[in-house]
């Protein structure tokens, strides 16, 4: 079996202990991956601060460059990048070019926005007292950041770790999913391949807590950049200090169907949001509110919708849901649907268990309060309740710990209004899912979703410090 160094100071580097990595569907042996100790993080964040000066010297337009060669590498690597994510993360082949596919266009915004970073004249004279002078800011980069990124989307949610830290001048210490280390130092090389100086990114696989608190508790890391569980951010937070801290967090988003919605489109559009890769997405479509007058008839086109799913192998490209991450999971997902029908909830479609695979389930009439309505699910499980009135569903919207991106299907244009001014949400669509994502849209939530934003331009404001300089010419 394949044995899989850490990344340090440009190449692979040994460490003591390894564990052999399993495929979440079909649980073959992958590899077997480094578990990085203390000593090992220590070396990656000193290799961190060595290489600032060198990422501080390269002008933008070089930077640029090797974030632009390093889409090209991986673009023509496609297949070879697809079959590894299908294979860890056991996301079915079919959305993993997808996602191959977005991470190199967001290395290519990465490549664009490395060189528009900057700064603004200040009028310091409209104050009384600075008159005289002549102020500008400019961006400079934090130094080190210290990424931790989780195992849903392994290749593009680096992407917007490294894409913009790289693009602003940073370095890296990556501190990829314990479930996905694959991908990650799959990228590494490629970005030693297109440049990138040695030292400048540094790849920690093993174990999460052990890693992610060296990183979050080490004076020499300037800047965290976390995506992952609102349990782990909110501890990140509590132990980071000053520290800059950006958490892109969990989500049990909801859209809204009005009653003059097209039933067909929109069911088809909402199974897409509700069970690609698993649901185990952050903005995946858990909670849909329907008005009275059409629910039925969407109820029957979503599970017409959700019955043409093909479950399988994640490397057959037919399929289109698979195993969830680890049988742990799945079965805490069939606990909450089982709580959820327990206390009245129909079950309209799925709600099985087979051969590790979590069937799509349609929930109906399901009680608010239930685990699967009003936490993360991040399985394949959608539920649908009804709303008698746009302003009931709004609340009912609103009526979440979290705050990601929330949806709304409408064809009058006051209640769209209506909808974007009173969803509480880092995003609101009109007229799509809250799945909906490209990879240059500022994206981020509020409450419980997270602090701060990605997309690539905003994840580089979020990993820049402004100067201040001022020439008095008095
Ligand atoms: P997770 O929180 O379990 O793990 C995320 C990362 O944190 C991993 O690398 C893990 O090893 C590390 N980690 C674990 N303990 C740590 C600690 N004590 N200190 C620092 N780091 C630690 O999340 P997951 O299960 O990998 O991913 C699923 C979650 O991620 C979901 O909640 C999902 O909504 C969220 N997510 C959010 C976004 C977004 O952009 N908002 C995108 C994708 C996923």
């Amino acid at each position: 079996m394949q044995r899989k160094w850490l990344w340090i100071e440009g190449r692979k580097a040994e460490t003591e202990a390894y564990e052999t990595l399993s495929a979440p569907y079909g649980g073959a042996p992958l590899a077997e991956v480094a578990l990085a100790s203390e000593a090992d993080a220590d070396r990656a964040i000193a290799a961190a601060v060595a290489a600032k000066p060198a990422m501080r010297a390269l002008p933008a337009h070089a930077r640029s460059a090797i974030l632009e060669r390093l889409a090209e590498l991986l673009d023509g690597r496609r297949e070879e990048a697809a079959r590894l994510i299908a294979l860890e993360a056991g996301k079915p082949l079919k959305a993993a070019y997808a996602e191959v596919d977005r991470t190199v266009q967001t290395y290519k915004f990465s490549a664009e926005e490395a060189k528009r970073i900057h700064g603004e004249t200040i009028p310091l004279d409209a104050a009384p007292g600075g008159e005289g002078r002549l102020a500008f800011t400019q961006r400079e980069p934090v130094g080190v950041v210290g990424a931790i990124t989780p195992f849903n989307f392994p290749m593009n949610l680096v992407a917007h770790k490294l894409g913009p830290a790289l693009a602003a001048g940073n370095t890296v210490i990556l501190k990829p999913a314990p479930q996905t280390p694959l991908t990650a130092l799959f990228v590494a090389e490629l970005l030693a391949e297109a440049g990138l100086p040695d030292g400048a990114l540094n790849v920690l696989t093993g174990d999460g807590k052990l890693l992610g608190e060296k990183l979050v508790a080490d004076p020499r890391v300037d800047a965290l950049s976390f995506t992952g569980s609102v349990g782990v951010g909110t501890r990140i937070r509590a132990q980071a200090g000053l520290k800059r801290v950006t958490l892109e967090l969990g989500s049990n988003s909801a859209v809204i169907v009005d009653r003059d919605a097209n039933v067909d489109a929109v069911a088809e559009r909402c199974a897409a949001g509700a069970f690609s890769y698993q649901g185990q997405v952050c903005i995946s479509l858990q909670r849909i509110y329907v008005m009275p007058e059409i629910r039925d008839a969407f109820v029957e086109k979503l599970k017409e919708a959700a019955s043409r799913l093909r479950i399988g192998d994640p490397l057959d490209p037919e399929t289109d849901v698979s195993a969830m991450i680890s049988p742990r999971e799945s079965e805490r997902a069939l606990d909450w649907i089982e709580e959820a029908v327990g206390r009245g909830a129909k079950l309209a479609a799925g709600g099985t268990l087979t051969d590790g695979v979590l069937a799509p389930t349609i929930l109906l009439d399901v009680p608010h309060d239930a685990r699967i309505s009003c936490r993360e699910a991040f399985a394949p499980v959608v539920l649908v309740n009804l709303a008698e009135s746009i302003e009931e569903a709004i609340a009912r919207v609103n009526d979440s710990a979290y705050g990601l991106q929330a949806g709304i299907y409408t064809n009058r244009l006051d209640t769209a209004l209506q909808a974007a001014e009173a969803l509480r949400a880092g995003g609101v669509l009109i007229n799509d899912i809250p799945t909906f994502r490209v990879d240059h849209m500022p994206y981020g939530g509020i409450k419980e979703s997270g602090i701060g934003r990605e997309g690539v331009r905003y994840a580089i404001e979020e990993l820049t410090e402004t100067k201040l300089v001022i020439f008095n010419r008095n």
